[in-house]
């Protein structure tokens, strides 16, 4: 059986039962072994304990995100492809100038809404 440890902050894919859909969620809490066991919904930020058995594969996206660019204004809720990280999900805006967004791995910090030069 494949072997793997999380570290809080990591991202996984599950089912929401408040949004009512399969969604990304933030690692909130883990075992002394490295097992999932709390996790936050990226988008309604409910927290549920996590079984293995809830965890659901990524779904392909339906169609790819436009690429990230730092001088567009971000909403929590938009999807980006970034050159080093792939396909993120905006999960929400910390500063006028900063969000944090969700990626395969585990959430970010980028910035955005900057003047173009
Ligand atoms: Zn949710």
């Amino acid at each position: 059986m494949e072997k793997e440890v999380f570290t809080v902050g990591d991202r996984t894919d599950k089912f929401c039962a408040v949004c009512g859909e399969e969604r990304g969620h933030i690692v909130t809490s883990v075992t002394k072994r490295g097992q999932i066991s709390r996790v936050s919904c990226s988008k309604c930020e409910t927290v549920s304990t996590f079984k293995l058995t809830s965890r659901t594969l990524p779904h392909p996206a339906s169609k790819t995100p436009s690429p990230y660019d730092r001088t567009l204004t971000y909403r929590a809720g938009q999807s980006m492809t970034h050159e080093m990280f792939g396909v993120g999900e905006v999960t929400r805006v910390i500063e006028p100038k900063k969000m944090e967004v969700l990626f395969q791995d585990r959430l970010r910090r980028l910035i955005h809404s900057q003047s173009p030069e």
